[in-house]
This record gives C-alpha cells, sequence and structure tokens, in this order.
C-alpha cells in the first residue's frame, strides 16, 4: 500500500483523492471545495502508475479508476469519465471519446473522423456526459453532469480541448473553445457533476 507520507497536515480534515494525474481538473475541484477536505491529486502522492481503464460504460471505467486508486491507497477516493456521444452515431465515440481515431489519443484526428462521421447527416446533436464515482469506506456514489448541444462542420475557437472547437451547447452561438473557461465550467457537463460531488460532501462534512 502507497504510504500517504505526503501533503497530509495534521488537521481534523478528512483526506479525499482524485484520480487523476490532470493538474488542471484537480484545481478546478480544489476550488469548489473550498475546504471542505484534504484533496490530494496523485502527482502529489507520487502515485504515477498507470490506472486501469477497460470498461465499456463510463460509469464502469470511473468506477474501475476509482477502486483500483483506493485499494492501493487505502484511502477514500473519486474518479471521473467524460464521453461525447452524438445522438446519429448511436452515442459514438462514447466511452472511447480519447482514442476515437485510434492510440495514441489525437484530439485533431479525432475530430476529423467525427466530421467525416456526420458528414451527410441531418441530425447533429450531440451530448457531453460525465460520471464521478465517489468511494469511501463502503459507501459508492454516482454523480452526472450532462450538456446537449450539436456538432458543427468547421473548428471554431482556440481555447479548451478536445471536442470543444466543434461543439456548440444548446442556447448558445459559440463553441466550447470560443467560451472562456469560467463560462464553459459554469454549463459543462464535468461542472455539473463537480457541483453535484461537492454538495455531497458539503452535507456530509
Ligand atoms: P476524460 O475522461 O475527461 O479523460 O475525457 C475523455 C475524452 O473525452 C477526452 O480525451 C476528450 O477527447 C473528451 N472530452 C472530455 N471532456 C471534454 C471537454 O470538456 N471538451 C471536449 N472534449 C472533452
Amino acid at each position: 500500500m502507497l504510504t500517504l507520507h505526503l501533503k497530509i497536515s495534521i488537521n481534523f480534515m478528512e483526506n479525499l483523492i482524485f484520480a487523476t494525474h490532470n493538474a488542471h481538473k484537480l484545481q478546478e475541484v480544489s476550488a469548489m471545495l473550498e475546504n471542505q477536505v484534504n484533496l490530494l491529486g496523485l502527482s502529489e502522492l507520487g502515485f504515477y502508475e498507470e490506472i486501469p481503464e477497460t470498461a465499456d460504460t463510463l460509469q464502469e471505467n470511473a468506477l474501475q479508476k476509482a477502486q483500483f486508486v483506493k485499494e492501493k491507497t487505502g484511502c477514500g477516493c473519486f474518479a471521473d469519465d467524460t464521453g461525447l456521444e452524438v445522438d446519429a452515431l448511436n452515442g459514438e465515440p462514447g466511452v472511447f471519446s480519447a482514442r476515437y481515431a485510434g492510440e495514441p489519443s489525437d484530439s485533431e484526428k479525432n475530430i476529423d473522423k467525427l466530421l467525416k462521421n456526420l458528414a451527410n447527416k441531418n441530425n447533429r446533436s450531440a451530448q457531453f456526459r460525465t460520471v464521478i464515482v465517489l468511494l469511501q469506506d463502503s459507501d459508492i456514489q454516482y454523480f452526472e453532469g450532462v450538456i446537449r448541444g450539436k456538432i458543427i462542420k468547421e473548428r471554431y475557437g482556440n481555447g479548451g480541448f478536445g471536442y470543444d472547437s466543434v461543439f456548440v451547447p444548446d442556447g448558445y452561438e459559440k463553441t466550447f473553445a470560443e467560451l472562456s473557461p469560467e463560462e464553459k465550467n459554469l454549463i459543462s457537463h464535468r461542472g455539473q457533476a463537480v457541483k453535484k460531488l461537492v454538495e455531497f460532501l458539503k452535507i456530509k462534512a
């Protein structure tokens, strides 16, 4: 079991691990948590093992990641998984969003493949969906965030990542890549799922 000697301050706040190496995601969640828990990312813990992500659904993948980290650390933990689900493609690329055009993951190639597969489709509706799984003691909680929108035919905007430059959320005329990070977080799939997680942790605290 990994020894948690790093960053664990002598206080009475619960340690909670976010099973991610992504510093940006960690910072985003930390900012929303307002000292409810002592939130730790994997890099801070010196945890560099590759986390398995081999399941067929977002829920199972998030659960697999959270269970792996909980077993290795013995600490409460949560993990997230996100996918872009396109109606006319029967929910593809979904759980395979990161590797839609193959390995290694390449956002530009993924977008090219998506636009090609949608070229002759009239229905361009899609959604981003995030699932967060929280494991504390023997308790499992799921939190979900969804944002509906459409896939446009060309890339617009320089911000964000992944499929942001071709996704226009419903009620907006800009892509996610044209919105500021604050504007995106306020409405995004991940923002909504994190908000539900934070509310749950606040009530529990
Ligand atoms: P992850 O589960 O957050 O790593 O997301 C899996 C994949 O979904 C990423 O590699 C991106 O291709 C895509 N994705 C996730 N979140 C977003 C987003 O907010 N905007 C655009 N693409 C995203």
